[in-house]
């Protein structure tokens, strides 16, 4: 098995503290490694009224296990929804974004009623309409319901005032537009940013939309282990694997459970391994100098080598005679990027 270990009582307690009052839980992908499914759990569990989801194929999961609203974070385009096939009584929990004239007007002429966001265009240059544009927006509407206006902000920035600055101009264009809501979602303000943004303009209520920080923003409360499905013990020279590499040193082969399909890829995520051990590890030449590749699993508190890329549901990975051999069905720490991984499992510890 693949799991991910929970400290259950660790991590709610951070989900706690983030989950401040009009907090919107994005939960998208593969649910931040949880699983769109378990957080929608928690969403519920914290309170939240509204959740955010990525795409229309997302939607209706979260309707199914959340009970509130839950707003769709890529904007609406004709060709992504049918919504003459959607449930009306779902569909009055949909929230769609737009960030396009084009779009308002189609949206407005196929579901009138229908709850939006509108989107502005900041300085990411994904999504959303140029200030410009808002006065065409307003005038597109027709029975739209504006539920708010949204901004997506960079993760990291070089210029002057940066992120909170950006957020000011947007809320003072949305003061000043005829759009009849005063709720700005905001995505990537710090806490700090966010009670300073919504303390100079107390017209506004200030929305964050967060993931990361909320589900993964205390990584000591989460664990992810792989099990040893089987071992082997080989000489050097020995050839292994589909690609029957042949093995650098004498050793043993375990055989772990994880491979491309949990999202274990060639190069393992460094977070474990510094520049100090990684130059001690160049300097002793051997098997990086072999041309094998550093895997996420550890063994005695060191990840291991790759013997040959991660196969489907496992990975072979090498380990030199002079470290014990754990056990078949022993668990190894695994290195992830939880935005990547799935798992076979939860375990709430
Ligand atoms: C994904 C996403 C978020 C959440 O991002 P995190 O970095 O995981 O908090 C917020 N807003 C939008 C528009 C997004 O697409």
């Amino acid at each position: 098995m693949f799991s991910l270990h929970i400290d259950t009582d660790r991590w709610r307690a951070q989900l706690d503290r983030v989950a401040t009052p009009g907090l919107v839980p994005v939960i998208k992908g593969n649910g931040y490694g949880f699983g769109r499914e378990v957080l929608c759990a928690e969403a519920t569990r914290l309170g939240a009224d509204l959740v955010a989801v990525g795409t229309y194929a997302e939607v209706p999961g979260a309707l199914a296990t959340f009970t509130g609203d839950v707003m769709v974070l890529t904007p609406w385009r004709p060709f992504l929804t049918d919504l003459h096939a959607a449930d009306p009584a779902l569909d009055a929990r949909v929230v769609h974004t737009v960030g396009r004239v084009d779009d308002i007007v189609e949206l407005a002429a196929r579901a009138p009623g229908a709850r939006i966001v509108l989107e502005g265009e900041t300085s990411m240059s994904r999504h959303g309409l140029d200030r410009h544009e808002l006065a065409a927006a307003v005038a597109a509407l027709g029975d739209l319901v504006v539920e708010g206006f949204a901004i997506h902000l960079p993760l990291t920035r070089h210029d002057q005032g940066g992120n909170p600055a950006e957020a000011q101009r947007w809320a003072g264009a949305l003061l000043a537009s005829q759009l009849e809501t005063t709720t700005l979602f905001v995505s990537h303000l710090t806490g700090a940013e966010i009670a300073a943004l919504a303390e100079s303009r107390p017209q506004l209520t200030v929305r964050p939309r967060v993931g990361t920080s909320l589900w993964l923003g205390d990584l000591s409360a989460l664990s992810a282990r792989a099990q040893v499905l089987d071992r082997h013990t080989v000489a050097r020279g020995e050839r292994v694997g589909y690609r029957q590499r042949a093995i650098p040193r004498d050793g043993t082969v375990l055989v772990v459970a994880g491979g491309t399909s949990h999202g274990v890829g060639l190069e393992a995520p460094r977070a474990g391994a510094g520049l100090m051990q990684r130059g001690k590890t160049f300097a002793k030449g051997g098997l990086e100098a072999a041309g094998l590749s550093l895997s996420p699993f550890s063994v005695a508190g060191k990840q291991r080598w790759f013997i040959e890329p991660p196969h489907m549901q496992v990975s072979l990975v090498f380990l030199p005679d002079d470290v014990p051999a754990p056990d078949v069905g022993a668990q190894l720490d695994v290195a992830v990027r939880f935005t990547t991984t799935t798992f076979d499992e939860i375990i709430w510890d």
